[in-house]
C-alpha cells in the first residue's frame, strides 16, 4: 500500500512539453471539507481506504498542496461544440496534477477539476460547484459498477468559496482519474492549427503509451482509428442498453480511450423515452438519447478528419463504415443478456425494437422492466408486466413472440434469475435520488449522499432496507430540469 506522499509518477503526457499544456498552480478553495471519497478509486492508486480521512487528500483536493516534483498542467485542446468548431478550448478549470503508475504498472492521470483559472478559462471562473461535482462523482462510479467504460472519481471537496451560477453556490472540486485525458479535441487542435510536428508528437504518444498494440500494424494510425471506433461504439452501445444519456457529446468531451467522459447534465432514463433530451440547453435534441449512436459516428468522423494528412481518406472511411455493425453487435449482446435470451437469432433486433417502441409509448420504467422480467418464470413475469402497457393487444403479441424465442431455454428459473439479475440493476442512479443527496449535501449533511453511493455500489444485489432506492421516481422527480451551468 502507498500513501499520497509515496506515489510514483511517470510523466508521459507532461513530457510532450509546453505546446500541449501550461504549467499552472491550483488556486485553493477556502475552508475545504471532504464530501465523499470512493474507496474503489483509491485502490486504483494503491491507497488504503483510510486515505479518505487523510488530511493530505483534502489538501490535494482543495488545491492547497500538490506533489512537489510534479508540475500541475492545464491541457490545450479544441473541439466541435454542438456541431460548430471552437478553435481553442482546453482545461479551463481543471489541472492534471500528476500521472501515477500503480503497483500493477497501470497509469492513472490524477486530475483536479475546479482548481481555478487557467489560460483556457475564457469567460469562466475556473470553478466547479458542489452540485455538478457530486453528479460527476456518482455517475463515474455508478457507470463503472455497471461495467461501462468511464473516467473514475476519487473524491469531492466542498468549500466556503462562493461562486455565481444561476444563484450563489459554493465552489467544490472533484479529483478524477483516467488512464489518459486525451480527447478527440486534442487532435483537432493541432490539426486545424497546422501544427504538424506537434500532431505527430501526439500520435506517437497515443500510439506508444495508450495503444501499443497498433504499432505493429501496417499503418499504425489506421489501426488507431479502428481501435478508437471499436471502443467508442462499444461504450455507446452500453449507454443505449442501460439508458444513459450523456447530454454533451461534443468532440472535446470524447475520450480517445472510449471512456464515458465529462459529465454535465447527463441522465439515466427513468421511463423509457427514445427522444429524451437531458440537456435543457440542447434545443434541437442534437444529443437526444436516440441520437447518441449517430453522434458517436459524427464525432469519430471529426477525429478521422485529423488523420487525413497521414492516412488515405478511403482507408479512413472504410474503417468508419465498420462503426454501425460493431455498435449494433455490442448493443444486441447487451440487450439479449438484459432480456435473458440465450444464443443469437435473426429476429432479435426486431424483437428488441418492438419492445422498446411499446415501452416508449407506455412510459415503462427502463430499469425495473428488465429486473422484473427475470424475477419470475417468463410467462408469469410477462403476465405481471402486462399491466404497465397501454396497448395490451400489442404487448400480448410481443409476449407471444418472446415466449416462442424462449422455448429452447432449459435453465431452471433460479439460474435464469441469477443470470438476468447479474446484468439488470435493481438500483438505478436516478436523477431524483441524486437531487435528494445534493440538497442534503448543500445543507451540510453528507449522509444521504454516502448512503446512495453505498447502495449504488452493488446495484445488482438486493439490499435490506433499501426498497426506497428501487422505486420509480415520484412525480416531482420525473421531469427535473438539470442545469448545464456546472
Ligand atoms: P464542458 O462543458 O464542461 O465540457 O466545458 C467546455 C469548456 O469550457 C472546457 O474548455 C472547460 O474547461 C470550460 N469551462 C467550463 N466551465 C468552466 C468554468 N467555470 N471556468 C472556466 N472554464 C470552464
Ligand atoms: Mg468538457
Amino acid at each position: 500500500m502507498k500513501s499520497l506522499d509515496t506515489l510514483e509518477f511517470e510523466p508521459r503526457f507532461a513530457r510532450l512539453g509546453d505546446a500541449f499544456s501550461a504549467v499552472i498552480k491550483p488556486s485553493a478553495i477556502e475552508q475545504p471539507q471532504m464530501v465523499i471519497c470512493s474507496q474503489s478509486a483509491l485502490a486504483l492508486l494503491d491507497l488504503p481506504a483510510s486515505t479518505a480521512d487523510d488530511p493530505r487528500l483534502l489538501q490535494l483536493a482543495s488545491g492547497e498542496w500538490y506533489w512537489p516534483n510534479v508540475a500541475p498542467r492545464a491541457m490545450v485542446y479544441s473541439g466541435h461544440q454542438f456541431g460548430g468548431y471552437t478553435p481553442r478550448l482546453g482545461d479551463g478549470r481543471g489541472l492534471l496534477l500528476g500521472e501515477v503508475v500503480n503497483s500493477a504498472g497501470e497509469h492513472w492521470d490524477v486530475h483536479l477539476k475546479g482548481a481555478g483559472l487557467t489560460p483556457f478559462s475564457r469567460t469562466g471562473d475556473g470553478r466547479a460547484v458542489l452540485r455538478s461535482s457530486i453528479r460527476e462523482f456518482l455517475a463515474s462510479e455508478y457507470l463503472h459498477t455497471l461495467g461501462i467504460a468511464t473516467s473514475r472519481a476519487l473524491c469531492v471537496a466542498d468549500s466556503k468559496t462562493m461562486v455565481w451560477r444561476e444563484q450563489r453556490e459554493t465552489a467544490a472540486t472533484l479529483i478524477r482519474l483516467a488512464p489518459s485525458h486525451i480527447r478527440f479535441g486534442h487532435f483537432e487542435y493541432f490539426y486545424y492549427n497546422q501544427k504538424n510536428a506537434e500532431l505527430e508528437q501526439l500520435h506517437a504518444h497515443v500510439l506508444n503509451d495508450l495503444y501499443p498494440e497498433c504499432l505493429s500494424a501496417d499503418e499504425p494510425l489506421a489501426a488507431l482509428l479502428s481501435a478508437v471506433v471499436k471502443r467508442t461504439a462499444e461504450t455507446i452501445a452500453l449507454w443505449q442498453a442501460y439508458g444513459f444519456c450523456h447530454g454533451v457529446m461534443n468532440t472535446d468531451n470524447m475520450s480517445i480511450l472510449g471512456l464515458t467522459f465529462d459529465f454535465g447534465p447527463y441522465a439515466f432514463l427513468d421511463d423509457f423515452k427514445q427522444a429524451h433530451i437531458c440537456n435543457h440547453s440542447d434545443h434541437h435534441g442534437r444529443y437526444a438519447f436516440n441520437q447518441q449512436v449517430a453522434m458517436g459516428y459524427w464525432n469519430l468522423t471529426a477525429f478521422a478528419e485529423t488523420l487525413t494528412r497521414h492516412v488515405a481518406v478511403e482507408r479512413l472511411q472504410n474503417i468508419l463504415d465498420g462503426y454501425a455493425a460493431i455498435q449494433q453487435q455490442a448493443y444486441l449482446t447487451a440487450m439479449r443478456a438484459r432480456l435473458g435470451l440465450l444464443g443469437e437469432q435473426e429476429g432479435d433486433a426486431l424483437l428488441v425494437d418492438k419492445l422498446l417502441a411499446q415501452m416508449d409509448h407506455s412510459a415503462v420504467d427502463y430499469t425495473l422492466f428488465f429486473r422484473h422480467l427475470g424475477e419470475l418464470p417468463v410467462a408469469e413475469a410477462l403476465a405481471k408486466l402486462r399491466d404497465d402497457f397501454i396497448n395490451r393487444a400489442a404487448f400480448d403479441e410481443w409476449s407471444a413472440e418472446f415466449m416462442a424465442r424462449n422455448v429452447d431455454d432449459s435453465r431452471s428459473q433460479e439460474q435464469r434469475r441469477a443470470q438476468m439479475h447479474a446484468v439488470n440493476p435493481l438500483y438505478m442512479l436516478r436523477n431524483y435520488l441524486i437531487q435528494i443527496a445534493i440538497e442534503a449535501a448543500e445543507d451540510g449533511d453528507y449522509a444521504p449522499l454516502h448512503r446512495l453511493h453505498q447502495v449504488l455500489s452493488s446495484p445488482f444485489t438486493e439490499q435490506e432496507g433499501c426498497a426506497e432506492y428501487a422505486q420509480r421516481p415520484p412525480d416531482w422527480g420525473k421531469h427535473l430540469s438539470i442545469s448545464c451551468s456546472s
